[in-house]
């Protein structure tokens, strides 16, 4: 900010800009009666951002001072737009007493609203985790910290500085801190902010991490011998501190994230599979878009979570599918029918047809309705924990308590252990439940500012002062009818006004009724207000009962909080189990809905599936051709080739996307699916040029499939989507064939390799590991139709032509396209007299026809206007 000599300034001013000169990074929201103000740059600013009037007033030190200000009431909004674009606000509050200040108010900065750090509900989406991320990188390590502090959660791990786009991409964080001194990747959409590198230095961290959990040292977490990821987690914590202005007692541990847990993704497979975000960056449809039928909100983030996380650990997954299939059973009598357990069987389908329920009603619907109306406990702990939880959040956190104990009966009926240990934490203390419902009213109004918070009982001093607000109403009747009496006027009222108070109304015309001892208050109109000594001192009493009412409810409120805090574990620990029901019964209604399976786990090398199919896909066309896909050892790569639009990249992300679904936990879009152990998925898909990082479509396949060849093993899940389009032909050709090759005898991965590149399939010969398949299409009277199955061998042709055509391609271009083709046909198959696959019986050549010939056939007289006409006679007359 460009701030001349503060000397002169008015004293206001030199208060703005000493606490100014403490945020100049962010916009300070500075507190003037019932707006915050903007000054300077930031006025400029935040007038061009939210779209607000930016006025000129006064002057300090010489020159006018620009302002633009929102109305405190509803600020919330505005706040809501700024994190929105990145924005971080400081907000700025009287705390003196106008009345008896000299000079200005005393001001000071009580909260900063990040867009990492925010957990007010009005500012956050609902649907979605809000995480704060830091990151530290020496000496080729990278640390990664992150925090929600909206839930406590709080993670640390240390990895190789390569994976920061793939964690990038997994966490998506809404900031992200770093040392001044990092380099980093410009292409990174997330606010970005860079703190003193002291703030990175690990004594301190490890003192402050100590500090936060109350532990000596921090081997208890995992991580004591942790140097960046420590760095990273105490610039976090120290950072999400400070902008809350106090402590932060939920968050009560520090969790270390180990990559080896989960099926490995790489950005750009997270971006392929469209898991919860399209490739045009929309949130549907999605794979997450489509499941996500969660009752709660605490439901849909972990259904994100954990579909951003496949697990390898089959106990879990073993422990969520047979809870899964529990949900799926019809009550009591029907129990049994589709197996009891996870281990190894086969799962029957009937066990998951809707039908079977008739006359016994499954457990999902249920456990869904029953936690429909929950309330965000997660949110609402922290706000709890940060002393921000408004009179809502407490009376809905009662409400939501009050229906526990009926779900946790509900799901004494299921006996698997999952469901059984969900149950037993969604118990609440009855000392928690009775706090809470002896303390807040049953629907309490929505700001504390407003009163009617506390529950009347509860306080005998509050319920005094309310007695004194109550009979107000009782007097001022009484008081009515006794002064019309007294002077005679019917219609004499008397009323009262936030700013006036009390007072008695006359019209004009019987003003001159009025008695002595009415001293006049206002004049308007018609009507002339007065007050008298004895209303004056009502007045008094009222004013004052109801100022203290309201104190006394902020003060037992606060009590209320200071009483909540014990139970915070307890409140994270029904929240968690809240969520993770919901996910399951979620997956449960998915499986009965759109007609998923249970997926099997296998020991030996194998990925098996009857019958899959694309969910997403299939959600939008009429009808969806399920295919299977068989990979084992000795089958390793499928091949396919097929027409454009045949169906090759959906055929491959649907096995990649069941392999994705049964690492959650979830049943599968297929008949029936055995998976051998895998550790990654990788894509390489589509042709998009990187423009932020500045690399073409060609650069950024390669990079991609450079990393595949290093990373990928023979537990690995890999598609490759038309590998070498961006050069030139024989250099693509080259590149795809070596790369299947690599893949299939050096990484040994489970790979679908879709090409265009006949010359592929000859691989088969060479290599009895690699299968080709085909998507099937047939000639229709000169179009093409898509049959959409996968059957064995390679496609006999691509189809190019047909597909052109029906993209609308004109008819001349697709002739003369046909005839070139000929020709490079008849000159390959001279240079390769063994012929190609597919071009061994080239068709006879047609003979040449005459351009103009051509010309003539395309035309259409009667679609042309008599110009057009008369144009295309000269063009012709030249072609002559
Ligand atoms: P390719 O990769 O071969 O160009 P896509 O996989 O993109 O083809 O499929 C093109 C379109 O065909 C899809 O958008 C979908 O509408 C349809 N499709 C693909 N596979 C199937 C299927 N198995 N059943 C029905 N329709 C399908």
């Amino acid at each position: 900010m460009n701030a001349p000599e503060k000397s002169s300034h008015t004293p206001m001013m030199q208060q703005y800009l000493r606490i100014k000169a403490e945020h100049n990074d962010k916009l300070l929201f500075y507190r003037m009666g019932d707006f915050y103000e903007l000054f300077h740059d930031d006025a400029v600013r935040a007038a061009k951002l939210l779209d607000i009037t930016l006025t000129q007033r006064g002057a300090s030190n010489g020159s006018p001072i620009k302002m633009a200000g929102v109305p405190y009431h509803a600020a919330e909004q505005y706040l809501a737009r700024l994190v929105k674009m990145g924005e971080s606000v400081a907000i700025c509050e009287q705390i003196g007493d106008p009345a008896t200040s000299k000079g200005p108010v005393e001001r000071k900065v009580v909260r900063i609203v990040t867009p990492g750090t925010v957990t007010d509900s009005a500012l956050l989406e609902e649907k979605r985790d809000n995480l704060l991320l830091a990151l530290h990188q020496r000496s080729g390590k990278l640390g990664l910290a992150w925090l929600n502090l909206a839930s406590g959660q709080f993670f640390v791990c240390e990895t190789a500085t390569d994976n920061l786009a793939a964690e990038l991409e997994r966490l998506q964080p809404s900031e992200i801190l770093h040392a001044e001194d990092a380099a980093l990747q410009a292409s990174i959409h997330a606010a970005f902010k860079t703190l003193p590198v002291w703030h990175f230095d690990l004594e301190t961290a490890r003192r402050g991490l100590c500090q936060q959990f109350a532990t000596i040292d921090l081997a208890g977490f995992g991580c004591d011998d942790y140097t960046v990821g420590l760095e990273a987690a105490g610039a976090l914590l120290g950072y999400a501190k400070l902008t809350q202005g106090q402590s932060i007692s939920h968050i009560r541990s520090v969790q270390v994230y180990s990559a080896d847990r989960y099926v490995r993704m790489d950005a750009a497979t997270r971006r392929n599979l469209e898991i919860t975000q399209t490739l045009r960056g929309e949130p549907a449809p999605t794979l997450l878009s489509l499941l996500d039928t969660c009752a709660t909100n605490m439901g849909s983030r972990l259904l994100a979570n954990w579909l951003h996380h496949p697990l390898r650990d089959r106990n879990v997954l073993g422990a969520r599918l047979e809870a899964v299939e529990q949900l799926l059973l019809p009550s009591p009598s029907g129990r049994g029918a589709g197996g009891e357990g996870r281990n190894g069987e086969v799962h029957t389908e009937s066990s998951l047809t809707p039908a079977l329920s008739q006359g016994a009603r499954e457990l999902y619907p249920q456990v869904h309705d029953q936690l429909k109306p929950s309330v965000d406990v997660e949110r609402i702990t922290a706000r709890i924990a940060l002393r921000s939880a408004r009179p809502r959040d407490l009376s809905g956190l009662r409400d939501t308590l009050l229906t526990l104990p009926q779900l946790h009966a509900a799901l004494a009926r299921c006996d698997a252990a999952l469901i059984q240990q969900l149950a037993d934490a969604l118990v609440a203390d009855h000392t928690l439940v009775e706090l809470l419902q002896k303390t807040i009213k049953p629907e309490p109004s929505s700001v504390l500012r407003e009163g009617s918070v506390i529950a009347d009982g509860f306080d005998p001093e509050l319920d005094e002062l309310r007695g004194i607000q109550t009979n107000c109403g009782d007097f001022l009747m009484e008081l009515e009818l006794r002064e019309r009496a007294r002077t005679g006027i019917d219609k004499l009222k008397v009323e009262y006004n936030r700013v006036h108070g009390f007072y008695i109304e006359v019209s004009f015309a019987n003003a001159d009724k009025v008695p002595d001892d009415y001293r006049r208050r206002q004049t308007l109109k018609n009507v002339e207000r007065y007050i008298t000594p004895e209303l004056k001192a009502f007045e008094d009493k009222a004013l004052s009962a109801n100022d203290r009412a309201l104190a006394r409810e902020k003060f037992l409120y606060e009590q209320l909080l200071d009483q909540l805090a014990p139970f915070i574990p307890q409140l994270q620990r029904i929240a968690a189990a809240i969520a993770e029901l919901d996910v399951l019964a979620t997956f449960a209604e998915r499986a009965a809905t759109l007609n998923f399976s249970a997926p099997q786990f296998a020991d030996d090398a194998q990925i098996n599936i009857v019958k899959g199919r694309h969910p997403v896909v299939e959600a939008q066309v009429d009808q969806f051709t399920p295919n299977d896909t068989t990979l084992n050892d000795a089958r390793r790569t499928l091949l396919i080739t097929g027409p454009n639009m045949g169906g090759k990249s959906t055929y491959m992300r649907q096995v990649a996307i069941i392999a994705l679904l049964a690492h959650v936990g979830c049943f599968v879009p297929a008949q029936e699916a055995v998976l051998g152990e895998i550790d990654q998925i990788f894509t390489r898909i589509g042709a998009s040029d990187d423009l932020a990082s500045g690399r073409s479509t060609f650069m950024v396949e390669m990079t991609e499939a450079a990393n595949i060849l290093h990373n990928a093993t023979d537990k690995s899940l890999v598609l490759v989507d038309e590998i070498g389009r961006g050069t030139s032909t024989f250099d693509g050709l080259a590149l795809a064939y070596a790369i299947a090759r690599h893949l299939l005898e050096l990484n040994r991965s489970y790979t679908l390799f879709a090409t265009h590149y006949f010359e592929l399939t000859r691989l088969a010969e060479e290599f009895k590991q690699l299968a080709n398949v085909h998507l099937a299409a047939i000639e229709h009277q000169h179009s093409i139709v898509f049959l959409h199955s996968v059957n064995e061998g390679a496609a006999s042709q691509s189809y190019g032509l047909q597909v052109a055509a029906l993209a609308g391609v004109p008819n001349s271009v697709i002739r003369s396209a046909k005839k070139q083709l000929v020709k490079l046909e008849q000159n390959s198959a001279a240079q390769n007299p063994q012929g190609d696959l597919f071009t061994a019986a080239p068709e006879a050549p047609e003979p040449e026809e005459h351009p103009l010939l051509s010309a003539l056939r395309d035309l259409q007289p009667d679609e042309m206007s008599p110009k057009e006409a008369l144009e295309r006679i000269y063009q012709l007359k030249k072609m002559v």
